[in-house]
């Protein structure tokens, strides 16, 4: 499949840009939408690019009720020499969305186009089975940074009784239904003055998982660490990329739970050195502060530490094709 080879219907009704410094996080859609359908037993249909529009579907989907749903999400970096590429597009899936709309892949520093592969169910159908039927499509977002001002560390509520996910059911993908156990914590925390969430462990509420919708780092001493993918955690992209480039770094990698107490203890003994989420969105995200039930902690005095800092730069140099692209990451799209 090469984007030559799909049907691109394109609109007569180009939409406003937005100006680049005033983008946010997925406010803009551009002009255009990718979109493919699945019907049983025949399987897939052809993908189309279409002008961007509202859905029609049936009332009775099985993705309105039951969750059936599942996405993705990249970037597409505009390079210093003008080009554009997906940053490593091989681990997520080729698209050809991105071509199309080539021209709202904003410019400006820490911009991008965030690419959001959905597939819905779309059989209309009320009894709970797998569907029959599927919609596949592909929107596309113009972003800034995801945090405005950069690396702004944010402060994290350690969230002792609410799960996100449970080894064993669907954390380890991206199934909208993770998303929606998610929002009311995260509200709650939002209104008691925090970002996001730390989520611990589902079964003895000790170990930390996640934070908000990112993978989550400590250094500890000399020891960089990630909790391991058990099953209840996102196999980010961003958080393989901050391993690969940190072994190569010659750094103390390892993946191993991390006990909250372990976090507790190192910062009472001054050896918690930096704590930071992972992500395509955020890309890197400090963590300066951990709130919780008996108090609160203050990592690197509340700033954006060193290690953090130097993975964000390195991260988006490669991103932006500041610096060669060692680890072959990149997919030109044009
Ligand atoms: C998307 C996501 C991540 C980050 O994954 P990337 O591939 O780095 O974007 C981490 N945790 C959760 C729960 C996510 O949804």
């Amino acid at each position: 499949m090469t984007p030559t080879t799909i049907d691109i219907r394109r609109t007569t009704t180009p939409r406003p840009r937005p100006n680049e410094s005033e983008l946010g996080f997925g406010k803009y859609v551009t002009d255009h939408m990718v979109v493919m359908e699945y019907v049983a037993p025949q399987g897939w249909g052809e993908p189309k690019v279409v002008p961007y529009g509202p859905l029609s579907l049936d009332p009775a989907a099985s993705a309105l009720h039951y969750g059936q749903a599942m996405f993705d999400g990249m970037k597409a970096f505009r390079q210093q020499d003008g080009r554009v590429a997906l940053f490593r597009l091989d681990d997520h899936v080729r698209r050809a969305l991105v071509s199309t709309d080539k021209d709202w892949v904003p410019s400006s520093p820490a911009t991008a186009l965030y690419v959001r592969p959905v597939i819905i169910a779309t059989e209309a159908f009320l009894g709970v089975r797998p569907a029959g039927r599927y919609l596949f499509y592909i929107i596309a977002s113009p972003v800034g940074a995801y945090y405005a001002g950069g690396l702004k560390p944010v402060k994290i509520w350690v969230e002792t009784e609410s799960v996100r996910a449970v080894r064993g059911g669907i954390g380890a993908v991206k199934a909208a239904a993770n998303y929606a156990a998610s929002i009311k914590t995260g509200e709650d925390a939002r209104q008691r003055g925090y970002d996001q969430v730390l989520w611990l462990d589902a079964v003895e509420h000790r170990y930390a998982e996640e934070v908000g919708t990112m993978n989550l780092f400590a250094q500890i001493g000399d020891e960089l660490i990630t909790p391991p993918l058990g099953g209840s955690i996102l196999a980010g992209i961003t958080r393989d990329s901050v391993l690969r480039i940190a072994r190569d770094w010659g750094l103390n990698v390892t993946e191993r739970p991390i006990a909250l107490n372990e976090l507790l203890e190192a910062s009472k003994q001054g050896t918690l050195r930096e704590v930071f989420g992972c992500g395509t969105a955020a890309v890197i995200s400090a963590v300066a502060e951990l709130g919780h039930k008996d108090g609160r902690l203050v990592i690197n005095g509340g700033a954006a530490g060193p290690l953090a800092e130097k993975l964000y730069q390195t991260i988006t140099d490669i991103q932006y094709g500041r610096v060669a692209d060692k680890y072959g990451w990149l997919t030109y799209v044009s």
